[in-house]
């Protein structure tokens, strides 16, 4: 079974179909995870000419049904992990399997300020695949964290100014991070600032800015806004079963122990429970290696199975 219809659950089921072991998928009422939420992906290899985010999925899905992958569009709502048999519920529906793979995924953290209208049209949530379409343009970034200072420096290859809004005087970011960023010249930094409001018909115009010490605000023109407030895995239905790290996200044995020839990189702490893509990996966070890694847990589940 396969929790998941996201880059990382279609990539696994269609591994495990090719590979015959009949998987199926539990895409849920969210079927598609983030890229249903993004336009325009010109950095998903194979698609030259770009490809929209939903359609991106529709094809993966497709891709996965054509070799024989059950995709259910229901949400999952009770598991059982422990023991030989792994179960899962939908509603009172319960279903079984030796082996799962867990790809929830996760969502960006957003402000709920409304800056949602824009996703897309200005805001965004990924500076790494959306930095090139604000060449010479005015952007701020909001977060103190490694993610903020990476969108950063992405963000001043294009951009004409990036603005910093941290709601603290200091930054989280590693030192070497915060130099990089406090050293380059299109860097304009708004200390102890959080945004308080978003202005635009579709497309984002304007933002403002408030102090919080202070309680001062200010409109400034905005062509871009780049949400790096964190993430929040989608965790919830395997709290006190499998090891969570301490911001939920599902640990998986690569990260601990590193990648062996024994041994299996993307299981969990339960035998036969496998995690891949976002819900798993809170650094990298990008459609191709969520996809990678679900190949990598449908290649481990296979050898699991076989032996
Ligand atoms: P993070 O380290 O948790 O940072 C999140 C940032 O957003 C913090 O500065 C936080 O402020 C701020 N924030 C959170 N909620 C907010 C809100 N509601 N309003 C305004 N600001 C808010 O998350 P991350 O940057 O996504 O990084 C996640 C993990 O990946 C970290 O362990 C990080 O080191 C790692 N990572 C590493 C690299 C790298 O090594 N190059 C790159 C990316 C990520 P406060 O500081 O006040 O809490």
């Amino acid at each position: 079974m396969v929790i998941g219809g996201c880059p990382a659950g279609y990539t696994a089921a269609m591994y495990l179909a090719r590979a015959a072991l009949k998987p199926l998928v539990f895409a849920g009422e969210k079927a598609g995870g983030q890229l249903m939420l993004t336009t325009e992906v010109e950095n998903y290899p194979g698609f030259a000419e770009g490809i929209m985010g939903p359609k991106l999925m529709e094809e993966m899905k497709k891709q996965a049904e054509k070799f024989g992958a059950e995709i259910l569009d229901k949400n999952v709502s009770k598991v059982e992990m422990y023991g030989e048999v792994k179960k899962v519920w939908v509603g009172e529906e319960v279903f079984e399997a030796e082996t799962v793979v867990i790809a929830t995924g996760a969502e960006s953290k957003m402000l709920g300020i409304g800056e949602e209208k824009c996703l897309g049209r200005g805001v965004s949530t990924c500076a790494v695949c959306d930095a090139a379409f604000f060449k010479d343009k005015k952007v701020f970034v909001i977060g103190g964290g490694d993610a903020a200072m990476e969108d950063v420096l992405a963000l001043t290859k294009f951009a004409s100014e990036v603005g910093v809004i941290h709601r603290r005087d200091s930054l989280r970011a590693s030192k070497i991070m915060q130099e990089r960023v406090l050293g380059n010249d299109k860097v304009k930094m708004w200390w102890e600032s959080v945004v308080a409001g978003v202005k635009g018909e579709g497309v984002l115009k304007e933002i403002v800015i408030k102090n919080v010490k202070s309680g001062e605000e200010k409109k400034v023109e905005a062509d871009g806004l780049f949400l790096a407030i964190g993430h929040i895995p989608e965790t919830k239905l395997f709290e006190g079963q499998l090891a969570l790290d301490e911001k939920g996200f599902v640990k998986v044995k690569m990260y601990e122990e590193g990648i062996k020839i024994e041994g299996y990189p993307t299981m969990t702490s339960i035998e036969g429970v496998f995690g891949a893509g976002d819900v798993v990996d809170f650094r990298y966070k990008q459609a191709v290696t969520a996809a990678g890694m679900g190949c990598q847990a449908a290649l481990d589940v296979e050898r699991y199975l076989s032996r």
